[in-house]
């Protein structure tokens, strides 16, 4: 497995700690369980660790920016360097 695929999976994994959290989050308020509000917190921030260490390009090492296409999750498109993370590319500068 190479590093964009890592990456990417990394991604994956946080999205489904995101999600996991606002589902939480949202029954928790709604049931005013504090044990839910606790469990939804717990995950936002279990996502947002792995964002911060995890979520870099492979080539140029920036932090990658927390949103993302919804409709394309896995099309990672660096700001900084232009590489395509889902294909692997690393575009040259101009
Ligand atoms: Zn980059």
């Amino acid at each position: 497995m190479n590093k964009t695929r890592n990456v990417l999976k990394y991604r994956s994994v946080a999205l489904y700690f995101l999600f996991s959290s606002i589902i939480a989050l949202f029954l928790g308020s709604l049931t005013n369980s504090l044990v839910l509000t606790i469990m939804g917190s717990t995950l936002l921030i279990i996502y947002i660790l792995i964002s911060l260490v995890f979520w870099r390009c492979p080539f140029c090492k920036k932090r990658l920016p927390m949103r993302f296409n919804i409709k394309n999750v896995d099309e990672v498109i660096c700001p900084y360097c232009n590489a395509n993370l889902l294909y692997n590319e690393e575009k040259k500068q101009p």
